[in-house]
C-alpha cells in the first residue's frame, strides 16, 4: 500500500501501443502528476482518504491519523468508524454500504473525534475510481470540516428566525395596543396606524374617500388645552412634533377633542419626532390614549376624598356635652339632659346624612338603625328628597305586613349578604332586594353598617330620581367606607349618649339613696326611743304582775294577759332588731359605721357567736369545723389572726347564722366552718335550705332586697332584706370580700374571708 493514494487510472478505452521514447515521456509525466498531487494533498486542510472496492481501508490515510490519533492499525478495514460519532455511526454505515452497492457518489455529514476528545463535523465526500473496465477500482475521498460554517449557518438561521419573530410580535404589539398610534411623515401624510387609531379615524370622517393629513383629521375635532380654551394650529400635537418636540404622557399635554358625534373625550398626547441620519425630523410617531374614564374617576375619587374627610371631621366634632353632661343638670334635671341630648343626636344623624349624599353625590340617603334584639328597623336620619325615608321604611314594613323586622323585610339570602358587607341594589322603589354584582344597574342600593361584624344599621342611597345607575366596583367601595364610617360615627354617638345617661342616673340613685339614708337615720331614732319605753313598761308590767300577791284562781284569769304581755315583749324585741337593721344598714351607707380594727383571733368570734346562738336555738344541729375537723369543747386548735372588730364581724357569722336557722328545716344540720387559705382566713355558713338561682345570688347583696317565694321556717320573723348588704359592707371595710354558692334545691354556702394578720402586724390584704 503506498502512503498517497495513486492517482485514478485514465479514462477507460481502448489501449494504445507506445513508442520507446513515448513511454519514457509518459513515465516522466506521471511522476511530476503524483509530485503534485501528493503537494496538492499535503497542502490541503482536508482529510484525505482511499477506500478498497469493498469500501475497506487498507491504504495509510495520514491526514486522518493525525486529526484522529487513530494508529494505522487503528483504521484499517473499518476501524476508522471508531473515531466516528456513535451516533452517526448507524447513518455512516448505512450511507457507505448505499454507495458501495451502487457506486454513485458517496455524500453525508458526520462527528469526528479529533485526538483530544472533541467532535468536530465534517462534509464528507468519497468518489469511486473506475478500471479500464467500468468496474470500481477504489473510492478516493476527503472530509472537510464544516463545523464552524455550520454554527454560522446555524446562527444565521437562528438571527433570521427571531428577526422575524420580533418584527411578527411588534406588529401584534402595536396592534393590539389600546393606545391609538399614528406614523406619519414630515408633510402630514399618515405613513401607518394600528387598530384602535383605525377606529378612531374611522370616527372622525368615516366616509372620507379621499387622502387625508393628520391635521386634516385634527381640524375637525375642535381641540382644546386641558383647561378648555381653544387650541392654536401651532399648538397643535402634530406641529410640535414634527417641529422636533418631544411629547411626554403628562396632564398637561391632555387635550379636548370633540367627536362629530358630539361626543367629548380627553385625550392624553405623547410621541416623538423620527428624523434621518443627518437628524432632520422626516415625520413622527403619535401616541394618544382616551384619559375621559380615568379623569372621570380621578374627579370623583377626588371629591368623594374631600367629603369622607368631612365625615370623618363630623366624628371629631361631637359636641363635648354630649359626652360629659355638667353634674347639677344631670342630677338635678336629668329628663331635661336626656331631651338636650336626644336633640343633639338628631342633628348629628342628620348631618351624618347630608354628607353622604354628598360624598356620593346622589339623590336620596336614608340611614336606618337595627335594634340588637328586636332586629327592627327603625329610620334615624334621611338626606336629599324629604319623606322618602319614611316611604321606604313605610314600603319595608308593608313587604312584611307587620314591624319593619330585618328578617322579615329582606330574603335570608339578602340578610346573609348585608352581614357579609355586601351590598344590595334596589331595581325600583318597590323593586325586589337582591345582592349587586360589579357593574350591574339599580336605581337604589342598601349598604350594611357593620361595627366588628355587628350590623347595626342600613343605609339606602338612591343615585338619581328615577334612573338607574351602574356601579362601578370603586363606586361599590366607597358606599362600604361610607357606610362603615358612618356605623363608627352613629355608634360612637350612641354610646356617647349611653354614658351621659348612664351619667345621669348614678348620680340620681347617689341622691335618692342620701335621702333614703337621712330618713332611715331619723326614722329609726325615732322609733327607738318610743320602743325602747315601751319594752321597758312591758316587762315592768310583766314583773308587777308576777309579784302581785293573788290566789290561783286570780292567777289563773291573769294568765291570759301574763301571755299577751309575752307576745308583746317579743313583738317589741324583733321591732327593736329591725329598727337596728334600718340604722344599721343607713350608717354603713353613708360610711359612718364605726368600726376598730384591732388583732383579733376570728376563731374566738366565730366561736363565741356559734355558741351563743346554740344556747337560743337549742332544737337546731350546729356544727363548728376548724380545717375541716369539727371543734370540740376541749380542743384549742392554733389561733387565726385578723385585723378586725370583733363586734361587727360577730354581727355578719350571726346574720348568715340566723339567716341559715331562719330558711333552712329544722331538722337539718348547719355547719359553720373556718379555714386558712394562703394569705386570708375564709368563714363559711351551710345549710340545707332551698338554695337560690344565680341571679338571686347576685341580688340578695341589695339593700331591701328579699327573694320572692322563700319563707321564713316557723314562727321566725321575716326580716326586711338588710342584714346581708350590712354584711357585705362590714366584711368590705376590712378588706376582705362576701359571696354564697348555692343551687336551687340544694342548700347554699354563705360565706366571707377577711385578710389574714401578718407578722409585722398588717392585713395581709
Ligand atoms: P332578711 O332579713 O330578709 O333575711 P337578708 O339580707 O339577711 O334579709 O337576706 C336577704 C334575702 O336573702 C332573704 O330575704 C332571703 O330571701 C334570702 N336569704 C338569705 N339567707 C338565705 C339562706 N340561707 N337561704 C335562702 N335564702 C336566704
Amino acid at each position: 500500500m503506498s502512503t498517497f493514494p495513486e492517482l485514478p487510472p485514465a479514462p477507460s478505452g481502448e489501449a494504445f501501443p507506445l513508442l520507446p521514447g513515448e513511454a519514457a515521456g509518459i513515465e516522466e509525466r506521471l511522476r511530476r502528476s503524483e509530485e503534485r498531487y501528493r503537494s496538492l494533498v499535503a497542502a490541503t486542510a482536508q482529510i484525505v482518504w482511499v477506500a478498497n472496492a469493498q469500501g475497506l481501508v487498507e491504504e495509510d490515510s495520514p491526514s486522518w491519523r493525525a486529526y484522529t490519533g487513530q494508529s494505522f492499525e487503528e483504521i484499517l478495514g473499518l476501524g476508522w468508524l471508531e473515531a466516528v460519532h456513535p451516533d452517526d455511526r448507524p447513518g455512516t454505515l448505512h450511507v457507505w454500504s448505499q454507495a458501495l452497492a451502487s457506486g454513485g457518489f458517496y455524500e453525508i455529514e458526520y462527528r469526528i473525534r479529533r485526538y483530544d476528545g472533541v467532535y468536530r463535523t465534517f462534509w464528507v465526500r468519497g468518489v469511486p475510481v473506475r478500471e479500464a473496465d467500468g468496474s470500481i477500482r477504489e473510492w478516493v475521498g476527503t472530509c472537510t470540516d464544516i463545523t464552524d460554517r455550520k454554527r454560522l449557518e446555524d446562527e444565521l438561521v437562528q438571527t433570521a428566525y427571531e428577526a422575524t419573530l420580533r418584527a411578527n410580535q411588534l406588529e401584534a404589539t402595536f396592534e393590539a395596543m389600546t393606545d391609538a398610534v399614528f406614523i406619519f411623515d414630515c408633510d402630514g401624510q399618515i405613513l401607518g396606524v394600528n387598530a384602535a387609531a383605525r377606529r378612531f379615524l374611522n370616527r372622525v370622517a368615516p366616509l372620507s374617500g379621499k387622502e387625508m393629513t393628520v391635521d386634516d383629521y385634527l381640524a375637525q375635532l375642535d381641540l382644546r388645552d386641558a383647561t378648555g380654551q381653544p387650541l392654536p394650529r401651532e399648538q397643535w400635537p402634530s406641529q410640535r412634533l414634527l417641529r422636533g418636540e418631544v411629547l411626554a404622557d403628562a396632564p398637561l399635554s391632555d387635550l379636548l377633542l370633540r367627536l362629530p358625534s358630539g361626543c367629548e373625550r380627553r385625550i392624553s398626547v405623547s410621541g416623538s419626532p423620527v428624523r434621518d441620519d443627518s437628524g432632520s425630523v422626516i415625520g413622527a410617531v403619535a401616541i394618544g390614549r382616551d384619559v375621559t374614564e380615568r379623569y372621570l374617576l380621578e374627579r370623583r375619587t377626588h371629591e368623594a376624598l374631600e367629603a369622607l374627610l368631612a365625615l370623618a371631621e363630623a366624628l371629631v366634632e361631637i359636641p363635648r356635652d354630649l359626652a360629659d353632661p355638667p353634674p347639677q343638670q344631670a342630677g338635678s334635671s336629668s329628663v331635661k339632659a336626656d331631651g338636650s341630648c336626644l336633640q343633639q343626636r338628631h342633628e348629628i344623624t342628620h348631618r351624618l346624612a347630608r354628607l353622604i349624599c354628598q360624598v356620593l353625590n346622589c339623590h336620596q340617603v336614608a340611614i336606618l338603625h337595627l335594634a340588637p334584639e328586636s332586629e327592627l328597623l327603625q329610620l334615624l336620619a334621611y338626606a336629599g328628597d324629604e319623606g322618602a325615608g319614611e316611604r321606604w321604611l313605610h314600603w319595608l314594613s308593608g313587604s312584611c305586613s307587620t314591624e319593619p323586622q330585618l328578617s322579615l323585610c329582606f330574603s335570608p339570602e339578602a340578610v346573609a349578604a348585608l352581614r357579609a358587607d355586601r351590598l344590595l341594589g334596589q331595581s325600583g322603589a318597590e323593586g325586589s332586594v337582591v345582592p349587586i354584582e360589579v357593574g350591574e344597574c339599580y336605581a337604589a342600593v342598601i349598604a350594611p353598617m357593620l361595627i366588628d361584624q355587628q350590623l347595626i344599621g342600613l343605609i339606602r342611597i338612591q343615585q338619581a330620581e328615577h334612573e338607574q345607575h351602574e356601579y362601578s366596583a370603586e363606586e361599590m367601595a366607597i358606599i362600604r367606607a361610607v357606610a362603615r364610617l358612618a356605623a363608627l360615627v352613629t355608634e360612637h354617638e350612641r354610646l356617647l349618649h349611653e354614658r351621659a345617661e348612664a351619667r345621669a342616673n348614678e348620680l340620681a340613685l347617689r341622691e335618692s339613696n342620701r335621702r333614703m339614708d337621712e330618713f332611715l337615720s331619723i326614722a329609726s331614732h325615732e322609733l327607738r326611743t318610743p320602743l325602747t319605753t315601751i319594752k321597758g313598761n312591758v316587762q315592768l308590767a310583766r314583773r308587777h304582775l308576777l309579784r302581785l300577791p293573788l290566789t290561783a284562781e286570780q292567777r289563773e284569769k291573769l294568765a291570759i294577759v301574763q301571755e299577751l304581755l309575752e307576745r308583746t315583749d317579743r313583738q317589741t324585741g324583733l321591732l327593736t332588731r329591725l329598727v337596728r337593721d334600718l340604722l344599721e344598714s343607713s350608717r354603713a351607707q353613708v360610711d359612718r359605721l364605726v368600726m376598730q380594727r384591732r388583732p383579733e383571733n376570728l376563731l374566738s368570734i366565730v366561736r363565741q357567736t356559734v355558741s351563743d346562738l346554740q344556747s337560743t336555738a337549742t332544737q337546731r344541729r350546729i356544727r363548728l369545723l376548724v380545717a375541716g375537723q369539727e371543734l370540740r369543747q376541749e380542743n384549742e386548735p392554733a389561733p387565726i389572726m385578723v385585723l378586725a372588730d370583733a363586734e361587727s364581724i360577730g354581727l355578719v357569722v350571726t346574720n348568715y347564722l340566723t339567716n341559715a336557722i331562719k330558711y333552712s328545716p329544722r331538722e337539718s344540720p348547719i355547719d359553720v366552718s373556718i379555714e386558712r387559705e394562703e394569705c386570708q382566713a375564709r368563714v363559711s355558713v351551710r345549710d340545707q335550705g332551698p338554695g337560690l338561682p344565680p341571679a338571686e345570688q347576685r341580688r340578695i347583696w341589695e339593700r331591701f332586697y328579699r327573694v320572692p317565694g322563700i319563707q321564713a321556717q316557723g314562727s321566725a320573723s321575716p326580716g326586711l332584706g338588710l342584714g346581708l348588704h350590712i354584711c357585705k359592707t362590714i366584711v368590705e371595710r376590712h378588706q376582705g370580700s362576701v359571696g354564697v354558692s348555692s343551687q336551687p334545691g340544694a342548700g347554699s354556702t354563705f360565706w366571707f374571708t377577711l385578710p389574714l394578720l401578718t407578722d409585722a402586724g398588717e392585713g395581709a390584704g
